[in-house]
């Protein structure tokens, strides 16, 4: 048991049960134990691989896809932001391709918003001398429109989990059972927050909710329908909730959840559906990562930057562009949500 698991043993025999959203906060943001508080996961020598860590392609065709939209938009100035940027890769590409689109850089304020101090080390140490402000919470963003993009942000945030019965829902809790964790469900009560899953569930399903994403797209919602802009959101996921998918990773296999808190990642699929109407006051488009990387012209960069290559590094390229985009890779797993004002065209890519 880690350091961390003991706590939480003596935390829940003291206390009692403690819901998956307080389990995966306390694994994930611990400040002294925490998975992301004390680590930088990615990689081959860690636990799992983002996008923007398989490809340089990735970062460029949507910083292309943000530029070509704030030229839509009229160039205003504005506030260019990541939600959970990890090694901070994703935006070092949306820079540097975005160098020669005149007035882009210029324009952008960039803001990064990051819980893990030793995770903004290394966005600091990838995005070198260019000027950026890390926030800790939302609504800590400077004013202006905003041009916002989380890729692998929203899965890694708490999620409660329940059990529909014949009447109300049982939650799934962690307990103790013979002095370790262990998974079990409190009694089944009515929750007014899952009324409208009635008419989609029958009893026996599990639907899980993300309680710290809804005020997160609240407020995105309302900035740009306010201050214009639009937002890129990147995940694994679905259009609503279904099964259970809460999850574990560790050096790229799945692991128990349980077993090694804050040694392992946690996860849980991204219900889009529920970030879109949480931002209701937005159009939304959604369609899979592979359809609109092929649509921004992934194709074509790939046979360009395949010309400059040999042997392994070419090879491994080719491996990158069919993970990214194969239906069977991370093409149609991952989905692209797409958030904008009304009365203004979506993002390319994505009508
Ligand atoms: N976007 C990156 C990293 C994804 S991992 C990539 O694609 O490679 C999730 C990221 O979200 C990490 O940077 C983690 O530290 C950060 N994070 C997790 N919970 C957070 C929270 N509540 N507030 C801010 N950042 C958070």
């Amino acid at each position: 048991m880690t350091a961390l698991g003991e706590l939480l043993v003596r935390r829940i025999a003291a206390t009692g049960p403690i819901t998956l959203a307080d389990y995966m906060a306390e694994c994930l943001l611990h400040p002294e134990h925490g998975y992301y508080s004390t680590r930088d996961p990615f990689g081959q020598a860690g636990d799992f691989t983002t996008a923007p860590e398989i490809s340089q392609m990735f970062g460029e065709l949507l910083g292309l896809c943000l530029a070509q939209y704030w030229l839509d938009l009229g160039s205003p100035p504005m506030v260019l932001a990541e939600l959970g940027p990890g090694r901070g890769t994703l935006m070092a590409d949306i820079l540097r391709a975005t160098r020669q689109v005149p007035g882009f850089h210029a324009a952008a304020n960039v803001v990064l918003m990051e819980a893990s101090p030793t995770l903004r080390t290394v966005q600091r140490k990838t995005l070198g001398t260019h000027p950026v402000t890390w926030i800790d919470r939302i609504e800590d963003l400077p004013q202006g429109p905003l041009f916002l993009v989380a890729n692998e942000f929203f899965d890694a945030l708490p999620i409660r989990q329940f059990r529909r019965e014949p009447s109300g829902w049982s939650e799934t809790m962690v307990g103790l059972k013979d002095g370790a964790l262990s998974l079990g469900r409190a009694a089944s009560t009515p929750f007014a927050s899952l009324e409208h899953r009635l008419a989609d569930t029958k009893p026996g399903d599990i639907v899980e909710t993300c309680p710290t994403a809804a005020p997160i797209m609240d407020y995105i919602g309302n900035r740009i329908a306010e201050q214009g802009g639009g937002a890129l959101i990147i995940d694994y996921g679905d259009w609503g909730s279904l099964g259970d998918t809460f999850q574990a990773l560790q050096d790229h296999e799945f692991a128990d959840p349980l077993a090694a808190p804050g040694r392992a990642d946690l996860t849980a699929h991204v219900d889009f559906q529920a970030l879109a109407l949480a931002a209701g006051k937005l159009e939304h488009k959604f369609a899979n990562q592979g359809a609109v990387l092929e649509r921004l012209g992934i194709t074509h960069r790939a046979t360009a930057l395949a010309q400059r290559l040999k042997g392994p590094a070419r090879e491994s390229h080719i491996a990158a562009h069919r993970r990214l985009t194969h239906p069977s890779e991370m093409g149609s797993l991952f989905k692209v949500l797409a958030l904008y004002r009304p009365g203004t065209p979506p993002p390319p890519g994505l009508s």
